[in-house]
């Protein structure tokens, strides 16, 4: 999906396809409720069945990091999220992320898990998906991942069902990700109550974190928000 714009600015004028940009409240991960900008580029190969995003499969507008980056200076936010669809799906994802390192923000990453995140730059805080089998992509989850892990990112499993609990326990386990960085657990909204889940993480102690979408709770699903 990358094109490269031909030009000595080198990766400052690579583009990308960019679904939104837009300022709110970091809604999910250890970074709830911080005033974030969000970069959200257009695509991704999964599929989930509960995915809120599919506006993200198509459309948007293509441009350059450089603008990119001055369309975040705009809003003049120390956070920026870069979210999708699945940003890493396109190839110079990379290069705005270390771009927005080097202007100094701080950077965090959302990411299906379906795909390579070692070559992402190591200042970016990287919020990784591991699929419960209930979004219908489990089989889609890039394992390698899990050794890339450090404890400045961290893992989201969302959960549509009481099997997906289930499955999410043996996985916390087997992986050992609890002791790798914070492991986040959602539930699909509408599918799973909340306060079933998080009756279940008190009953088995589990060392994670609940978290609703708040800017759900905030906003409904109003898109730029
Ligand atoms: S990975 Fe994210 S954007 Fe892609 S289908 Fe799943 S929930 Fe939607």
């Amino acid at each position: 999906m990358v094109e490269v714009s031909a030009g000595p600015c080198g990766q400052m004028a690579l583009t990308l396809r960019i679904s939104e940009i837009f300022a709110s409240l970091q809604g999910e991960s250890t970074r709830v409720g911080l005033p974030t900008v969000f970069v959200r580029l257009t695509g991704c190969p999964l599929r989930c069945t509960w995915c809120d995003t599919t506006y993200a499969f198509r459309d948007g507008h293509s441009l350059t990091v450089q603008a990119v980056l001055d369309e975040v200076a705009r809003h003049a936010l120390h956070h920026v999220c870069v979210t999708g669809g699945e940003p890493l799906a396109q190839a110079a994802c990379g290069a705005l992320l270390t771009a927005l390192c080097d202007a100094g923000y701080s950077v965090s990453l959302e990411t299906s898990g379906a795909l390579d995140i070692s070559a992402v730059d190591p200042r970016v805080s990287r919020i990784v998906d591991l699929k419960a089998p209930g979004s219908g992509e489990v089989s889609r989850n890039h394992l390698p991942n899990i050794d890339q892990l450090t404890p400045h990112d961290e893992v989201k499993i969302v959960l549509a069902s009481a099997a997906d609990y289930q499955w999410a326990r043996e996985q916390i386990a087997h992986w050992r990700l609890t002791g790798r960085c914070p492991v986040l657990l959602s539930p699909v909204s509408g599918e799973l109550e909340p306060g079933q889940l998080a009756d279940w993480i008190v009953r088995d102690k589990l060392a994670v974190r609940f978290q609703l979408q708040l800017h759900k709770i905030l906003w409904h699903d109003a898109r730029g928000r």
